[in-house]
């Protein structure tokens, strides 16, 4: 199999996109808000557009100050390369992104390791963070950091609770370790659980909002923290060719999306509800119960794996991805409305002659 992205065939209509939340359009108004937006150069801290954005996540997150990014895979790159030293340990969900989806990057990048951790939907307790913390020695790597991603995107888009984010944030401190958030979704969690951001960020020394994913923005990531770490985490956004120019053009849709796009994440999560109690109807699917936007199913009794039924979705104009053998996903977001997913269950149905 070839680890080229292979180009996408454009001859196959698409009716439902459910390959992805990263799949929005601009809308409209996004993209009149990035055409009247105030540039400068952001290198050179003169882009009053990116300032405006750093200072309005800061806020959202409870943090001091915060830096535009690109992409959320460098704002978690930035973060652990901030965080520790070559050889240094990070312990994350053994289903975490970091892990899973870019390329490697902690190693090559940073020089870390990551000791994955096992638990129920992309989240573990604070006891087994407990047990996977070593006794400090010449032996083995010092462990520096902890991990968690809110929502699990691999955990089926599950919640973490303030609770169980407060246990194990606190057993990372007491054993002198720092706290990192992928917020990819955590704004989808924060309207899931209809609680305050903040909630989930007080006990993480760093933490990052996603714009490309439910927010609906094209691109742009911002990672939030103390001075100091911003401060440091700059370097690394330097280093790695991250710092930009009139990147206010895209801090403003940004900006757009933190005004018009957040309470509606609800209707992605009241159309994956649907979308889900639909899937579960139709024979050989089965379908785990969604928190958030993302809708994961088990293709195995269909007699299908989950690429092959992907395929198959795929000729009748609906996209979903698929995450192992038998396991599939389907995303909901703002370029999806509830029409569409009466469309894309009949879709399903008629692929699958059911
Ligand atoms: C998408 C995603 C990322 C990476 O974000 P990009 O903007 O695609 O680089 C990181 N973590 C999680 C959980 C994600 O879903």
């Amino acid at each position: 199999m070839s680890w080229e992205p292979s180009r996408f065939d454009f001859s196959i209509p698409i009716r439902v996109n459910l390959s992805s939340d990263t799949q929005t359009k601009p809308s409209h108004g996004m993209k009149q808000a990035m055409m009247e937006a105030e540039v400068g150069d952001e290198q050179m801290g003169s882009d009053p557009t990116i300032w405006a954005l750093c200072d309005r996540v800061a806020a959202l997150l409870g943090k001091e100050a915060a830096v535009f990014l690109p992409s959320g895979t460098m704002a978690n790159q930035v973060a652990i390369a901030t965080h520790c030293r070559p050889g240094d340990e990070i312990l994350a969900h053994e289903d975490s992104h970091i892990i899973t989806s870019e390329g490697g990057a902690p190693a090559a990048i940073a020089g870390v390791l990551i000791k994955g951790l096992a638990g129920e939907r992309g989240m573990f307790s604070a006891g087994t963070l407990e047990e996977a913390i070593r006794p400090r020695s010449r032996y083995s790597p010092p462990q520096k950091l902890v991990e968690v991603e809110q929502s699990a995107n691999r955990g089926g888009g599950a919640c973490w609770s303030v609770e169980q984010l407060r246990s194990v944030t606190d057993t990372a401190h007491e054993h002198g370790l720092a706290t990192h958030m992928d917020g990819a979704r955590l704004l989808n969690a924060a309207v899931a659980l209809k609680r305050p951001a903040t909630e989930f960020t007080s006990g993480c020394d760093s933490v990052w909002l996603d714009f490309s994913k439910g927010l609906a923005a094209p691109m742009g990531a911002v990672l939030a923290g103390s001075k100091a770490f911003i401060g440091e985490a700059w370097r690394w956004k330097q280093r790695v060719g991250g710092a930009m120019r009139q990147g206010g053009i895209v801090a403003a849709a940004c900006l757009y999306a933190l005004d018009h796009n957040i309470d509606r994440l609800a209707d992605d999560h009241a159309n994956a509800r649907t979308l889900a109690r639909g899937l579960a109807q139709i024979p050989g699917i089965s379908v785990e119960e969604p928190e958030t936007n993302l809708v994961f199913f088990d293709t195995e009794g269909t007699g299908m794996t989950a690429p092959a039924l992907a395929a198959k979705l795929r000729a009748h104009g609906v996209l979903v991805s698929t995450s192992g053998t038998y396991r599939a996903r389907a995303c909901l977001h703002l370029d999806i409305a509830a029409a569409q997913v009466d469309e894309a269950l009949s879709l399903v149905r008629q692929a699958l002659n059911a």
